[in-house]
């Protein structure tokens, strides 16, 4: 099965890169997107040392339905109910109101699965290390501050789930006290 698998892995990450084609993460750069969730792969690999293609495969897809028109059922049609139900839990309700979408997410962390635990640990990871390179376009140093103190609380209720992703992510949270 490995020539399939890696067939799976290209399929997903062409349907990433289709899906996300036109957008830019906030940086000044404007980084393409797609660069996001093929990161957030990396880590999970090179830091997290996580070799399970359901969670890789999770994590190319964990913004497409919550940033642009793909839809629960095709990422299901496209790479099955495992895949679908960890993006499902990775995406946030865009009905709701920022605010709620926030607490929520700090909320829901502890009950969620443990592989979508690793996705939400290297997103985190991924998005803090942006803002120590860059500070995106329009934010205040205390939009930045906060977006720090809530991903703290997002991480606390994903504990006990990847060492080595917990151990970077306390370096970034320690080096931020230390820089206070
Ligand atoms: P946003 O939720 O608007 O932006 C953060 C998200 O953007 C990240 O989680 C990440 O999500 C994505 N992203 C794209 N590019 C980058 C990058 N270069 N670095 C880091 N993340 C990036 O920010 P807030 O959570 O701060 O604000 C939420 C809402 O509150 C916004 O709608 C905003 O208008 C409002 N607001 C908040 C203020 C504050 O002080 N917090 C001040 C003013 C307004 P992903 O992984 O999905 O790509
Ligand atoms: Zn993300």
């Amino acid at each position: 099965t490995e020539p399939e698998l890696l067939s799976i892995v290209i399929k997903c990450v062409n349907f990433a890169a289709i899906k996300h084609k036109d957008q830019r993460r906030k940086d000044e750069k404007e980084t393409p997107y797609i660069n996001h969730p093929i990161g957030v792969a990396n880590i999970l690999i090179e830091e997290g040392k996580i070799h399970d293609p359901i969670v890789i495969i999770a994590a190319l897809l964990h913004d497409t339905v919550e940033d642009t028109n793909t839809t629960f059922e095709e990422i299901e049609n496209e790479f099955g109910t495992e895949v679908c139900n960890i993006v499902k839990e990775v995406t946030d309700d865009k009905n709701l109101p920022t605010m709620e979408r926030k607490r929520l997410q700090i909320v829901n962390a502890p009950n969620k699965s443990h592989k979508a635990k690793l996705v939400t640990l290297a997103d985190k990871l991924y998005n803090l290390r942006d803002l120590q390179n860059s500070v995106p376009v329009g934010w205040s140093q205390d939009r930045v501050k906060e977006y720090f103190k809530w991903s703290k609380a997002v991480i606390d209720g994903c504990r006990k789930t990847n060492f080595h992703l917990e151990r970077q992510l306390d370096l970034i949270f320690a080096e931020r006290v230390s820089q206070e």
